[in-house]
């Protein structure tokens, strides 16, 4: 649902790009359109603006490596820099976050062959296992929509830039709108809820121990995306394939990265299927 004061979600901008992928307006109509453009007079742009342009660009596209005078410079440019809304500048931990968001996870070419070799050699526990095509397309579609590059992600954050959440500042207490939101989605209402599931404890016999188990398995490496514990820099989620948090058979165990994790609250009888086959056939 679009909040308040926003046009439309991210999500609903990429359902519209993808709704116009491969539609060609008719020759007429693209006739208009271009008409149309040619009367539009485009405004010069500022030489700090082409400034501060040129560099986004030049720091979104190389992605990884940020010198120290390039992150002061990115710094300057957004000093100062007004919100869209309200005429304020944007806070110091705002910018923080945007320049985070800039620079993207610094991996420098040597560490990337650093894990390269590392991971050389080994094998993983699915590896030789093939998904049929007909598997593939189905995983390729439902992560369409949900993989964002570095790139992407930056620009999703300069888009998001002044904007102010609907509910920013406020809470149930104070606010009558957040306070109905929130009883709204609450327990039952909730789109995850699962009948009260995960207020039942683990199984006594799942522990750090047993999940330390099915990482080494796993080469403590995210069965879904391959993604290493190292090159993520946290542990994997040590996920139960059947949801059922008392079943603690190691074919009922898989490890997953947070992101990965985070999808299998979704499709919950799709991903039970498709992971059960992994495991089985592993
Ligand atoms: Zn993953």
């Amino acid at each position: 649902m679009p909040r308040k004061g926003q046009k439309h979600t991210e999500e609903s901008k990429m359902k519209m790009r993808k709704a116009q992928l491969g539609k060609r307006a008719s020759a007429e109509t693209r006739k208009n359109m271009s008409v149309a453009q040619k009367k539009v007079k485009k405004k010069p742009l500022s030489e700090e603006t082409k400034r501060k342009i040129g560099l986004a660009n030049s720091v979104s596209l190389k992605g990884r490596i940020v010198p120290e005078e390039t992150k002061k410079k990115i710094s300057l440019a957004l000093k100062g820099r007004p919100s869209d809304k309200k005429g304020k500048p944007i806070s110091e931990e705002h910018r923080q976050k945007v320049i985070k968001a800039l620079i993207g996870h610094p991996v420098s070419e040597e560490t990337r062959k650093k894990i390269g070799n590392a991971n050389r050699g080994k094998v993983g526990w699915l590896k030789g296992k093939h998904r049929s095509d007909k598997t593939k397309l189905k995983i390729s579609n439902s992560r369409k929509g949900m993989v964002f590059t570095e790139d992407h992600k930056a620009n999703i954050s300069l888009g998001q830039m002044g904007k102010v959440a609907w509910n920013k500042g406020l809470s149930a207490e104070t606010d009558e709108r957040v306070r109905k939101y929130g009883e709204s989605i609450k327990g039952e209402k909730h789109p995850n809820w699962e009948g009260g599931k995960s207020f039942e404890p683990y199984g006594t016999d799942f522990d750090e121990k047993l999940r330390r188990k099915i990482r080494a398995r796993d080469n403590h490496t995210c069965q879904e995306c391959d993604f290493t514990e190292e090159q993520l820099g946290r542990r994997l989620s040590v996920h139960h394939i059947d949801y059922n948090k008392k079943n603690n058979n190691s074919e009922n165990l898989v490890s997953l990265c947070k992101s990965c994790h985070g999808q299998t609250n979704f499709k919950r009888k799709d991903w039970t299927k498709y992971l059960k086959k992994k495991v089985e056939n592993a």
